[in-house]
């Protein structure tokens, strides 16, 4: 169907689509390199202090564990949590959490940045409220609450009883004989387990940027998942005071740097932000919760606020918004009003050309608010976004954008193209040195590198067959979950199922999920269960057909993590490898076939 078709003609809009689609483009192009992912420094080797944990004391010891558990999970963040929850609710007997970290929190454990902040409102965020009888105390709520969310999950499942933390896995290998899986660690420990259940994590390996001279700084530098409070003073709510008589620079402008800067500005003597692609900012509106409205709160209230929340972000109907933020407003003008036109139904190419200019509108607003906020015309050009909505992280907050009207803040934009070099003083770009006290790597985490590489650890499976061996080529999974050759040991996360804004959201399904099929296989009596290479070869073909539906859209997106850095083909984005219909379809399809017999699964 021609365009123009769908498109109101360009008499009655406010602007020119053609010349966007050209803007947008050329920002993309510009930004292109063939290094991809591998533009990338593996936090390893002289960089590996960067993973280091700043928040549990030195020298921790135990003497290693040889005993043995019905279920080992990997992860002590929402989906470990929510796994063990619901196994404990199923009254699975011993339940270990094997944590990197000093406690429970996962991603909340780590990113204790200032500011650090849900973006998803809180009552569809943290789980288990309902289980735990805890409302938020905000409609979005700060790291230092999830994290203790996390703790009350932990102690309200008796989680903390078997749990290892500060324990990194080192490898698992299935004992076909004794049908369990050894689990070996950085502690020592030789544990034995019957079923494994890892959730690493879509986002835990911090990454850096491999900028030339970047272990010659003589500066203070870490990456903003282990923030050196030492350092800086202050906490998750700012006050910095570490920092008045320093100069700071800050590299990348991503959702975790959005929240900083503000309070970067408003404690470091000087502030640099280099910056390569500019975030979209739209407001952030957050409010304490309403006591009243918490009280009338019916049973299942949850449930059903978070599905109404992914129906609505998936492009469905509900009659009500319930949790109407800046989530459900972009998707629903984007996609829902854009499925009807007048009384006829659009057809999908319609629908599409639609959501365009929907999607164009939205970033115009958001471009304007850049011009309405920011004083100096340089920088407010240069903050401006040149992308559709969904090419990166949308971001909220209302403290970033001004933070450039500050005297003791500049923005080094670098034109998409990142700094120069890092020296011993300082940052190169565009042969200008800006000298620094302090560097803090905004610079996201790994996404679409190897998945062992990523966990830390190789998986041996039957006839020590290593699972990188078997990913080798790509994904190979049921419904994401479990692979051949690889009995009573399941995946959670996004790799080859969907993915949803509301993160838990999916970790509760898969937790959901994972807990049936282990009750049956203990109904049943079964040592192991696992997925026939029939089935397994049937999901692989599902996915590879069905994840081309948006691939034109990641093609014509400014390089990020989730198109592969611009390499939209290829399988390594965080876009890439999921089910195309989508989180509402995918939930649907793995609960019907757990009501239809479990279809493709083996339990001996
Ligand atoms: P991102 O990967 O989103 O951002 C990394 C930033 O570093 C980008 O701005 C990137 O630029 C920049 N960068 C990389 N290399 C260079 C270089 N050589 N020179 C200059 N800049 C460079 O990481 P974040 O930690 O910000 O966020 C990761 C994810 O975590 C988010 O997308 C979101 O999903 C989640 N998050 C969620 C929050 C929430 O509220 N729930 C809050 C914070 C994070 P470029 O864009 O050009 O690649």
């Amino acid at each position: 169907m021609p365009l123009d078709d769908a498109e109101p003609r360009s008499e009655t809009l406010d602007f020119d689509p053609d010349a966007l689609r050209a803007k947008y483009l050329a920002e993309r192009d510009r930004r292109l390199r063939p290094d991809a992912n591998d533009q990338y420094v593996e936090v390893a080797g002289d960089f590996s202090h960067y993973i280091d944990d700043p928040y549990v004391e030195p020298g921790f010891t135990r003497p290693p564990l040889t005993d043995e558990v019905d279920v080992l999970v990997i992860g002590g963040g929402f989906g470990g949590l929510l796994a063990a929850a619901r196994l404990r609710e199923a009254g699975v007997g011993r339940i270990r959490i094997v944590e990197k970290g000093g406690d429970f929190g996962g991603t909340w454990y780590w990113n204790r940045y200032p500011g650090a902040q849900c973006d998803i409102e809180s009552y569809i965020y943290l789980p288990l409220l309902e289980e735990t009888g805890y409302v938020p105390r905000e409609k979005y709520s700060y790291a230092a609450e999830i994290r203790e969310h996390s703790r009350r999950i932990g102690e309200h499942f008796d989680l903390y009883k078997d749990a290892c933390f500060q324990t990194e896995i080192r490898e698992l290998a299935w004992l076909e004989d004794e049908a369990r899986w050894l689990i070996t660690t950085n502690r020592d420990d030789r544990m034995k387990a019957r079923f494994v259940v890892m959730s690493n994590g879509p986002l835990n390996r911090p990454k850096l940027p491999g900028v030339p001279g970047i272990s010659t700084f003589k500066g203070h530098s870490f990456h903003t998942s282990r923030w050196d409070y030492g350092y800086t003073g202050g906490d998750n709510n700012g006050n910095l005071t570490g920092l008045v008589d320093k100069r700071v620079g800050i590299i990348g402008t991503g959702a975790t740097a959005i929240q900083s800067v503000p309070h970067l500005g408003r404690w470091a003597r000087q502030l640099y932000v280099f910056q390569r692609t500019p975030s979209s900012v739209d407001m952030r509106g957050n409010r304490p919760t309403d006591p009243e409205w918490a009280a009338g709160l019916e049973p299942g209230w949850q449930k059903r606020r978070m599905e109404n929340f992914n129906v609505l972000v998936s492009g469905g109907h509900q009659d009500e918004d319930l949790v109407s933020d800046g989530w459900t407003d972009i998707i629903r003008n984007l996609i829902s009003i854009a499925a009807v036109r007048g009384d006829k139904p659009m057809s999908p190419d319609e629908a599409m050309a639609a959501m365009e200019m929907a999607d164009f509108r939205k970033m115009n607003q958001i471009r304007s608010r850049v011009d309405q906020t920011v004083q100096e015309q340089a920088a407010a050009e240069a903050l401006k976004p040149w992308y559709r909505q969904f090419c990166k992280r949308p971001t909220f907050n209302d403290d970033y954008l001004p933070t450039f009207n500050r005297p003791n803040v500049t923005l080094v934009d670098t034109e998409g193209q990142g700094v120069d070099r890092i020296t011993e003083t300082g940052i190169v770009v565009n042969g200008v040195e800006y000298q620094l006290d302090c560097l803090i790597f905004a610079t996201g985490f790994e996404v679409g590198t190897a998945y062992t590489r990523r966990a830390g650890y190789e998986i041996h499976g039957r006839g020590g067959k290593p699972l990188s061996e078997h990913w080798a080529g790509g994904f190979r999974t049921l419904h994401g979950f479990m692979s051949a050759g690889f009995p009573n040991c399941f995946h959670m996360g996004v790799n080859h199922s969907t993915l949803t804004p509301n993160f838990p959201h999916l970790l509760k399904e898969q937790a959901a999920h994972i807990a049936h099929v282990i009750g049956e296989t203990e109904q049943r009596q079964g040592r192991t269960v696992e997925p026939t290479p029939e089935a397994e070869a049937e999901w692989v073909q599902t996915v590879r057909d069905t994840a081309r539906l948006n691939l034109e859209f990641r093609q014509a997106c400014t390089p990020g993590y989730y198109n592969g850095e611009g390499r939209a083909g290829a399988d390594d984005g965080l876009f890439a490898n999921l089910y195309g219909p989508g989180p509402v379809k995918f939930f649907e399809l793995i609960r019907s076939w757990r009501d239809g017999g479990m279809e493709g699964l083996e339990i001996r």
